[in-house]
C-alpha cells in the first residue's frame, strides 16, 4: 500500500491510494458441484428460527444476529478448538469483512477483490470459486472489501467493486446474470451484501441492494431487482429532488422536487447546484425488512462533499439546512419504490458521520402501557444509539412540533463533542457551537483546525451489532477515538475524492481504542465494556448460550460472557479479524465460523491509529470452530 501512518489524508492522496488497490482478476470456476436444495421465501422468513442454516445478512429479516443455539455456552466455550481453516489464496489479500451464509452443508463466503467461495461445511474443501474480472480504475474509498452474499432459489448474489451485482448458480458458481448499475470511474461501487425480501402487497420476491461511493460525489441509490433475471424493478435516489425510476422509466422525485433542504431553498437558483448534483446519500450497507409494516429500512450515507459550507446558503447557519435524505434512516415501500418515511441522525452532516450503519429491528414492552412496541435500533458513527418507533415513521413534514419516531438517543461512546444529545420532541441534535469545521478565511486554502469526537470513522462503523432478547442488550463493536478536522476548498472533478475536508485520526485514550460495548437500548445504560488496544472492526454475534462472539484487529476470534463481558475464550488466526461471526448446527452439533484477513478503512485512513495497526499481518481465510467430542466429554 502507498499509505503510511504519517500520511494526512486529503482528497489528493485518497485518489492516489485507490489506484494502487485496483487490479484485474481472472474468472476461475471449478468444475465441482455444490448441489443442494433450492432456497424458498419461507426458508428466508424463518431464517432466525432455523439453526441448520444462515440464509441472510443479519441471520434473519430483523438482523438481530442472535442464535437460539446453546450447545456452546459460558461453561464450555473455553474448550473450543478450530475444526478446519480455509485459505482464500491469491496474491492480493486486504480486508475480509464478510458474513458467511450456510445452506445445506455449504458455506458461501465472499472475500476481498469481489470473490466468492463455496466451501464444504464439514471438511473445509473448496467446491467452487468465483473471482470477478475487475477494471483497473475502480474507486473503492475504503479498501477492496465485500461484506457478504444473498441466496434465493438456486442462486447466490453479490455486489462487485465495479458497481455491478452478479447472480451465480449456487451449485456451480457459474454466472447466471450480471447487471452494472453505475459508472465505476465516477466512483460508483458496491461492497454491501444484497438482501432478499417479499413485497407483502404484490407477493413479488425482490433483490434489494444499494450503491457506494459518497467520497467521490455520486448520488446514492437503492435498487430492487427481479432475483431470477436481475431486471431492475425500481430505483430510489437519496438526494432530495433527484428522480426515481420504476422499470427504468422516470417515476417521482425524492421528497420535494425543489429540494428546499439544499440551499437556498431551490438548488437551481444557486452556485451550490454543484453539491446537490453530487450529493451522496449512498445506501451502502444492507437493508432490513420490516415485514409487519411491509417496509424496507436502510441507512443513507453522508452528503457530498463533507464540507458543510458547500451545502449551506452563504452567510447562513448550517444548522438551518439538512441535505436531505443523507445521513439518516430511510423507509421505502417495496411495491412502489417510494420513500414513506425518514429520520435524520445528523442533519446537514459536517463530519462524514453518515447514517449507513444497520438498523436492527426488535420489540420491547412499553413500561408505561405494558404493550409490545415495535422498534428499530441504530448505533451511528456520530456516537449515539437511536431507538425509533417502526410504526410511527418520521415524515419530512413532521420535522418540527409534531411527533417523531424517535424514542431514545443515547451516547454509547464517551466524550462526544459535536452534540450534547437529542431533543426527542423534534428529533434534532442539540449541537455544540464551533464543532463544524470552520470555513477557510479569505485568501486561505484551509480552515482553522478543530478537534472532534468521535472521528469520522465513528463511535461504530459498518461492523454490525447484535441483539440478545434474553439479556435485552445490544452488543456494539465500538471505538473510542478522536480527530483533528479542518475544511479545504473543493471543486467537483469526476473520479476524484470530493471531500473538502482534511483530517487526522487521533487517540482519545492511551489505554485502548476498541470497546466492545453492551448497552441497554431504552435506558442507555452501558452494562459492560471490554477494551481492546486496536480498533474493533468486526461484527458481533450473540447466542442463547449466553455468549457474545467477535473478532479483533490483532488477530483473535473471541467469546465473551453476554451478561458481564468476561472474556472466556480466544483463538489467534494469524491476521486481523474484521468480519462477522456466524453459528449453525450440523449433524446435531454447533459450530462457529468467521473470516480472518486485515484491512478495511482503518489502515488506509486511520492516521495515528493506522500506525498502531502496522504490525498486523495480512491474510485471507475462513475458520470454523467446535468443541471436539473428546474434549466435550471431559
Ligand atoms: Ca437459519
Ligand atoms: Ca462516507
Amino acid at each position: 500500500m502507498k499509505y503510511n501512518s504519517k500520511t494526512i489524508m486529503t482528497g489528493k492522496s485518497l485518489t492516489a491510494g485507490i489506484g494502487a488497490l485496483a487490479l484485474s482478476l481472472v474468472v476461475g470456476i471449478a468444475p465441482a458441484s455444490a448441489g443442494g436444495k433450492s432456497v424458498t421465501w419461507d426458508d428466508l422468513l424463518n431464517d432466525h428460527k432455523t439453526n441448520d442454516d444462515i440464509l441472510s445478512y443479519g441471520a434473519g429479516l430483523k438482523a438481530q444476529r442472535y442464535s437460539t443455539l446453546d450447545q456452546i455456552n459460558t461453561s464450555n466455550v473455553g474448550k473450543m478448538k478450530p475444526k478446519w481453516s480455509f485459505s482464500f489464496g491469491d496474491e492480493k489479500q486486504r480486508g475480509q469483512e464478510a458474513q458467511a451464509l450456510v445452506h445445506d452443508g455449504v458455506i458461501y463466503m465472499t472475500a476481498s477483490y469481489s470473490r466468492m467461495f463455496a466451501i464444504d461445511a464439514k471438511t473445509g474443501k473448496k467446491l467452487w470459486q468465483y473471482s470477478a474480472r475487475l477494471p483497473k480504475d475502480i474507486r473503492p474509498c475504503c479498501d477492496v472489501v465485500n461484506r457478504g452474499a444473498a441466496i434465493y432459489g438456486d442462486l447466490v448474489y453479490m455486489g462487485l467493486l465495479d458497481a455491478s451485482v452478479v447472480a451465480l448458480n449456487k451449485n456451480t458458481g457459474k454466472v447466471v446474470w450480471k447487471k452494472k448499475f453505475g459508472d465505476h470511474a465516477a466512483g460508483y461501487t458496491m461492497t454491501g451484501a444484497p438482501f432478499i425480501i417479499k413485497d407483502q402487497k404484490t407477493g413479488k420476491i425482490m433483490l434489494i441492494h444499494g450503491s457506494s461511493g459518497d467520497e467521490f460525489g455520486v448520488i446514492g441509490r437503492l435498487y430492487a431487482r427481479d432475483p431470477n433475471t436481475g431486471e431492475e424493478l425500481w430505483m430510489r435516489p437519496f438526494v432530495e429532488g433527484h428522480m426515481g425510476t420504476v422499470a427504468g422509466k422516470k417515476s417521482t422525485p425524492t421528497g420535494d422536487p425543489k429540494a428546499p433542504s439544499w440551499p437556498p431553498g431551490n438548488y437551481k437558483d444557486t452556485g451550490k447546484k454543484e453539491s446537490w448534483s453530487h450529493g451522496g446519500g449512498a445506501p451502502w450497507q444492507t437493508a432490513t425488512f420490516d415485514i409487519e409494516t411491509n417496509t424496507i429500512v436502510i441507512g443513507t450515507g453522508n452528503p457530498a462533499p463533507w464540507n458543510t459550507w458547500k451545502r449551506t446558503k452563504d452567510g447562513d447557519d448550517p444548522r438551518n439546512w439538512e441535505s436531505l435524505y443523507t445521513s439518516g434512516q430511510a423507509y421505502v415501500d417495496p411495491s412502489t419504490g417510494e420513500m414513506v418515511g425518514f429520520f435524520q441522525h445528523t442533519p446537514n452532516d459536517a463530519w462524514d458521520f453518515s447514517g449507513n450503519n444497520e438498523i436492527v429491528l426488535f420489540e420491547y414492552k412499553d413500561p408505561k402501557t405494558g404493550k409490545l412496541r415495535k422498534a428499530g435500533a441504530h448505533a451511528d458513527r456520530n456516537g449515539f444509539l437511536f431507538v425509533t418507533d417502526r410504526e410511527k415513521l418520521t415524515k419530512r413534514d413532521d420535522k418540527i412540533n409534531k411527533p417523531t419516531s424517535l424514542i431514545a438517543a443515547h451516547p454509547f461512546v464517551p466524550g462526544i463533542t459535536w452534540a450534547k444529545g437529542f431533543d426527542l420532541k423534534t428529533g434534532k441534535p442539540i449541537e455544540v457551537e464551533g464543532q463544524r469545521p470552520p470555513k477557510p478565511e479569505a485568501g486561505k486554502k484551509k480552515g482553522k483546525m478543530i478537534q472532534v469526537t468521535p472521528n469520522f470513522l465513528g463511535g461504530k462503523n459498518w461492523n454490525p451489532m447484535s441483539y440478545n432478547p434474553e439479556t435485552g442488550l445490544f452488543y456494539i463493536g465500538a471505538n473510542h477515538w478522536s480527530e483533528d478536522y479542518w475544511t479545504e476548498n473543493i471543486t467537483y472533478k469526476k473520479g476524484a475524492a470530493y471531500l473538502g475536508q482534511g483530517f487526522r485520526i487521533k487517540r482519545q485514550f492511551d489505554t485502548h481504542v476498541g470497546a466492545l460495548t453492551a448497552i441497554e437500548p431504552l435506558s442507555g445504560k452501558i452494562v459492560w465494556t471490554a477494551k481492546e488496544k486496536l480498533p474493533l472492526w468486526s461484527g458481533t454475534l450473540t447466542t442463547k448460550g449466553g455468549l457474545v462472539f467477535t473478532g479483533t484487529s490483532d488477530g483473535y476470534v473471541k467469546a465473551f460472557d453476554a451478561k458481564n463481558g468476561k472474556e472466556l475464550w480466544k483463538f489467534q488466526t494469524g491476521s486481523g479479524v474484521v468480519s462477522i461471526p456466524v453459528t449453525w448446527e450440523m449433524d446435531g452439533k454447533q459450530y462457529i465460523g468467521m473470516g480472518s484477513g486485515y484491512g478495511g478503512a482503518v489502515p488506509l485512513w486511520g492516521g495515528d491509529i493506522a500506525e498502531l495497526t502496522k504490525p498486523v499481518s495480512q491474510g485471507g481465510s475462513f475458520w470454523v470452530f467446535e468443541i471436539p467430542k473428546e474434549v466435550a466429554s471431559k
